[in-house]
């Protein structure tokens, strides 16, 4: 299989630009003959089935929410970045590409960023048209604020709630077209597979998961808009529903899934309390605008942190990085938090902790000032943990949060099944090897609102597709399959819940797939991984019955996915003998501590193919620099 990325020629700042006007156009009156399948109504999936049926699309939506409202993307607490340079502080589209590239240490496609950075000032115009109530400054302009891995203000936020408004912006676009009937939508339904037609995709398998009925929709296209898949470490920041189904089963279809081990930990999340804990909460990164970063510098320092003077405080990142400080990307500032933690100076009940405070933010703005800017965040905290973050510093350690890795794309977005594309979190695209904060929401809009609409209309224009129904034998097939995959699940009949088997995954990803990895820990982890697959399909115990609401039948369906998964991420893990962002393989540092990249060796995408009873194919989209220079990454 070749991957084609197909990025156009040209300079970079001038290739989207050409390239929407080289791509050929549907007319209005044809628009209306094609039906699009979206699945997924977070940001990317509601910006996209909005603006196709806008277009006059017909658009068929899944989710498996009882409302597309209720996506991931409404949890997204900090904010969303543009290059609008409204604080005249040096921003420029040119340096929001450069800081994502490098941010990313190296491993995402030029071209695909330049033209995120480009899109990013149009997203802020559509959004505050639709009435998202970004935060203001005194004038009535846009306030801004930082977030980690650049060194200037570019991101538009909502207080600590900038998903859920620009996910009420998105969805209030989609309700407009389901009302005039172009988009209908299918909430609580779950798509359980795609339909490929003569090596197109057309159309997908969808589970009502009230009624349990299977049926087929068809399609001439169809997006995957299914967010990420975080959750194969059990615990996370994301939303308890968030899987990997959609893109999995794509992928044995022929979509290669790109970069699966780029996994983000963040590094501002409340510590677990304890065993009996299925989720994390993620302390948005917007807070180490203000708030310090510090542990203390006595290991096993049992005293509360107002007892600990100035000078037994070890504001490490600050000492480490003095540029950049408590604003240093993700990868670096959660793996110097394992370290200190590690080396015997955690703090909270479990030592499992560091402090973020904000006792001289208190100092610096009043009380009022903090409760303007995070309010929501420190009442949650509060909620959590029974701690005012007024009186004590906030207590943070890093947690799964966000997958860089995807289904592999190429610049039109499509898969390497034809008529199938990937949008937003589902994709592999443009962060390379480290998210930079504040990118994601950027990043699934502009693929929602501003690049699938254009690249999808190109390939309608050009491809003959043939009349299909339910009917095709290659629908028959594949609901039959996906009915006998339900039935297996709950002839298991065994003795162990879906849980135990999901938190077993979990903690063993965390520990050999997660902030460090080594090659025996990997290897170790893909022999223990296709163990617990084989227990799982002996022992597990899925109560109820496949014909009505039933959770627990869910469940065992993305976890048997998750079990699948794992091994292809430990693989992916293995064969990338470097590190660069949140891929940290311990054999391969620098003396100072920092990701060793193997530029010779690695700087491509990694794009696994799917091998029946086989080991996966690895094909490598090689990456070029032409325009940021490949250099060891420095925050210091
Ligand atoms: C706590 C938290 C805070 C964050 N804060 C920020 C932030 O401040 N800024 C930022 O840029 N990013 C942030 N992120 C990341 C960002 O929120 C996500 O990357 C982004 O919202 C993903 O959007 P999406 O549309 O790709 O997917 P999602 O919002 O996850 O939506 C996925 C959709 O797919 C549907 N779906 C999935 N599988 C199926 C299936 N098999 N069948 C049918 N439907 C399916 C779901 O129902 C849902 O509608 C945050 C993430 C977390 C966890």
């Amino acid at each position: 299989m070749e991957l084609r990325a197909k990025v156009p020629a040209g300079p970079i700042q001038d290739k989207w630009d050409r390239h929407k006007f080289d791509l050929k156009l549907v007319s209005p009156a044809n628009k209306r003959k094609h039906h699009v399948v979206v699945v997924g109504s977070g940001l990317a999936g509601a910006s996209a089935a909005a603006t196709l049926a806008e277009l006059g699309y017909k658009v068929s939506c899944f989710c498996f929410q009882d409302s597309p409202r209720r996506a991931h993307s409404i949890a997204a607490q900090g904010g969303i970045n543009a290059a609008k340079n409204y604080q005249n502080d040096g921003d420029s589209i040119w340096r929001l590409f450069y800081d994502t590239v490098k941010g990313g240490d190296f491993r995402a496609r030029e071209a695909n960023v330049y033209r995120l950075a480009q899109i990013s000032v149009d997203i802020i115009d559509q959004c505050t048209a639709q009435g998202v109530p970004f935060a203001r400054e005194y004038g009535g302009l846009l306030a801004n604020r930082s977030f980690g891995g650049t060194q200037v203000s570019r991101t538009f936020y909502a207080r600590g709630q900038t998903g859920q408004q620009l996910l009420l912006g998105a969805y209030q676009a989609l309700a407009r077209q389901i009302a005039l009937g172009q988009v209908t939508m299918y909430p609580r339904a779950e798509m359980l597979d795609v339909v490929v037609i003569e090596g197109k995709a057309r159309g997908v398998v969808v589970r009502d998961l009230v009624t349990g009925a299977i049926s087929g929709h068809v399609a001439d296209a169809v997006v995957l808009a299914t967010g990420g898949y975080s959750n194969v470490f059990f615990l996370s920041t994301n939303a308890k529903g968030c899987n990997v189904t959609a893109t999995w089963r794509a992928h044995k279809h022929g979509a290669l899934f790109a970069n699966p081990c780029f996994t983000q930990i963040h590094p501002t999340c409340i510590p677990p309390s304890g065993h009996h804990q299925s989720k994390l909460t993620l302390m948005s990164e917007s807070l180490r605008n203000d708030g310090r970063i510090w542990v203390p510098k006595q290991k096993d320092d049992k005293r509360p942190p107002a007892q600990i003077p100035e000078e037994g405080r070890d504001y490490f990142l600050e000492r480490l990085y003095p540029s950049f400080g408590n604003l240093v990307p993700r990868d670096v500032a959660s793996r110097r938090a394992k370290e200190v933690v590690d080396g015997g100076h955690g703090v909270g009940p479990l030592a499992n902790g560091v402090y973020l405070d904000f006792r001289d933010a208190v100092g610096r703005l009043g009380r009022s000032g903090i409760v303007e800017r995070y309010e929501n965040l420190f009442e949650m905290y509060e909620r959590i943990t029974g701690e005012d973050a007024f009186s004590a510093p906030m207590r943070i350690y890093p947690a799964p949060h966000y997958t860089m890795g995807g289904l592999w794309v190429d610049y039109n977005l499509m898969t390497t099944v034809d008529g199938l594309y990937a949008i937003g979190e589902a994709n592999f695209s443009d962060h390379g090897a480290n998210r930079l904060g504040a990118s994601a929401l950027m990043q699934g809009l502009a693929d929602g609102y501003f690049v699938l609409p254009y690249t999808i209309g190109d390939y309608l224009a050009q491809t003959k597709l043939e009349t299909v129904g339910v009917n095709h034998t290659a629908f028959r097939d594949v609901e039959d399959q996906v009915t006998a995959r339900v039935g297996k699940l709950l002839a298991v009949n065994g003795t162990r819940t879906v849980d135990e088997f999901h938190r077993e995954l979990g903690t063993l990803m965390w520990d050999s797939c997660g902030m460090s990895r080594t090659a025996d820990g990997l290897t170790d982890a893909i022999e223990q991984v296709r163990a617990l697959r084989e227990r799982f399909w002996r022992e597990v115990r899925v109560v109820g019955s496949g014909e009505d609401f039933n959770q627990s039948l869910e469940k065992a369906g993305r976890v048997a996915d998750f079990l699948e998964f794992a091994e292809l991420m430990c693989e992916d893990a293995l064969h990338r003998e470097e590190s660069c962002g949140c891929h940290f393989r311990e054999e391969y540092q620098t003396p100072d501590g920092e990701a060793r990249r193997d530029d010779t060796r690695f700087a491509y995408v990694a794009a696994w193919e799917y091998k029946a009873g086989q080991a996966p194919a690895l094909h490598k989209e090689r990456l070029e620099f032409e325009y940021v220079h490949l250099a060891q990454r420095s925050y210091k």
